[in-house]
Parts: C-alpha cells; structure tokens; sequence
C-alpha cells in the first residue's frame, strides 16, 4: 500500500491507494497555520490513522510546492513558507520510521497523469498547473525528473518567450523578475490581463465564461491568453519534445485550450509538423495526492 500526502498551505490531504490505484481511504485537515512542529505531527497523525483504519503499512510521498534541495536536504522555493529551509524529509523520516519520499506538487501532477492518467502510457509528460501559480514537471518513463537543483519543469520563472512589444518589460512577479510565464498564465494573470484591457476586475473563471458568451473584450484576452501559452509551451517542445502535455489548476477548465493552444503552437517550434498532444486531467484535483503515492514505483 502507498499512502500520499498532498501537503499544501491550506489542507493537507491523505489517500491510501492500493497497488491497482484504487483510493482505499481519504482524509482531509487544514494546515496548521504558522506552526513547522504542528504540520509534521499533523502528517504523522494523518498516516497513523490511516495505517490504524486499514491495519496496514504504507510506502510514504508527499507532494508540496517548493522542493527539497538535493545539496542540502531543505525545503525551498516553497509558498508555503513556513517550510522554507526546513529539513522536512528527515524530520518525517524520523517521526515516521521509515524513508519518504518528497517531490514538487507539479511533479505530483505530472506523475499522477503520467502513471494512471490522462498521459498513460506516454513516454515523455510534461505535466502543467495553471492555477493562482503556474508549476510543472517533467516525467519520463514513469519516473519523475528531478534534476540537480530540483528545478526541472520550474518552467513558469522563466521569461515569456517571443514577447511582443507591448508584453515589456510584463508583470513583477514575486520571485524577483518582471514578465515570468508566471505572470501571464496564472489565473491571476489572465484577470490582470483582462483588468488592464477593459478596467474591471473578474474572477479568471468568470472571463472563460464571458468568452463563452461572445464578449468581445474577454474573447480578445482568451485569444491573448492562447498564443502565450502556445508560445510558453512551444518553447517547451523545443527543448523537451514531450509525448503529451497535461494541464491541471483552475485554468485547465478552459475546454477551448485544446483546440486553440495546439492550433497556434506549430507558428513557434521548429518542427514542420506537431504531434504533441495537449490534454485535460483526468484525476483533477486527486492528482496531486495520487502523485505523491506513485513516487513509490511499483515494487
Ligand atoms: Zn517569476
């Protein structure tokens, strides 16, 4: 049995899945707010109550933003900051008794997808979130691709690609630069988009919906939308040339992605045709703590 745990800065989510991916129990907590000590021992109790329920032993992943850096065994990059610089592996190690494994919640994503999801069977994933951030990973042959400064995927830092002049210098972003991926594929980029075309202030779900209606002005900051993001993941083919991309987060809901984003993408790679495919999720939102399980491969 694997148990996953999707550690996030609100919830921490448990699952215990069995060796055919099936979820035998689920369990869901806030965060601790503020407190390390607490949010280890929240984890610890979720995995012991979950052991005690099933009357078994699990393998232990867990998913959360940042990562554990290789050189030093600390958590960073993390949003949930109180995280940041701590030795969470070792310290769950400890607790728990036994090794566990810690990946990036986009790697989480991505595996998840990778493994039993909607990129099954492909050989090269590149696996998207696009929510209030815009994270991914990378998997290749089921097995997620950390990399020696754990930053493989970290793909939403690097600056939007073939920018036009009106996208300079972009957004600040909050990891120090201006005009990150980041800051226009995010949820909240899209409504930053959309608040500086037409001066009002919506949720990202809402302008899709105003798209969907015909509304001009959102229909032009969806289009906006769609060659950016063709643009951020052309890059992304050039370098990577993955099987399939999956995205995941809030804006992933966007069904018109599919068809738009690969319609525009072939402008960018260099290749005379695409054969990537970009897909939606099939776990959603389970993806994360699906992932976290499957960082135990198959034994
Ligand atoms: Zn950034």
């Amino acid at each position: 049995m694997r148990i996953g745990i999707d550690l996030g800065g609100t919830k921490i989510e448990a699952i215990a899945l069995t060796d055919d991916g099936k979820i035998a129990t689920r369990r869901r907590v806030a965060t601790p707010t503020g407190n390390y000590g607490k949010t280890v021992r929240t984890v610890v109790d979720l995995v012991m109550g979950i052991e005690g329920e099933l009357r078994m032993r699990g393998r232990i992943g867990i998913g959360t933003p940042g990562a554990v850096s290789p050189a030093t065994g600390l958590i960073k990059n993390s949003n949930s900051t109180i995280l940041i610089g701590r030795p969470l592996e070792k310290d769950l190690s400890a607790a728990l008794g036994r090794e566990v494994r810690i990946s990036n919640d986009a790697n989480c994503f991505a595996l998840s997808e990778a493994v039993d999801g909607a990129a099954a069977g492909a050989e090269v994933v590149f696996g998207v979130i696009v929510g209030t951030g815009t994270g991914a990973g990378v998997v290749v042959r089921g097995e997620v691709l950390t990399g020696p400064n754990a930053v493989a995927g970290e793909w939403g830092h690097n600056p939007l690609p073939w920018p036009r002049p009106e996208e300079l210098p972009g957004p600040k972003c909050y990891c120090g630069k201006t005009g990150c991926i980041e800051t226009f594929l995010s949820g909240p980029g899209l409504a930053r988009d959309f608040l500086g075309a037409t001066g009002k202030t919506l949720a990202p779900a809402k302008i899709v919906g105003l798209a969907e209606g015909r509304d001009p002005s959102a229909e032009a900051c969806l289009r906006r939308y769609e060659d950016r993001m063709a643009r951020g993941l052309a890059h992304v083919i050039n370098i990577l040339d993955p099987d399939v991309i999956v995205l995941g987060g809030g804006m992933s809901n966007a069904t018109r992605l599919y068809i738009n984003v690969p319609k525009l993408w072939g402008i960018y790679v260099f290749s005379d045709r695409v054969d990537t495919r970009l897909v939606p999720p099939i776990h959603g939102e389970s993806s994360g703590v699906r992932g976290a399980a499957w960082l135990w491969p198959p034994s």
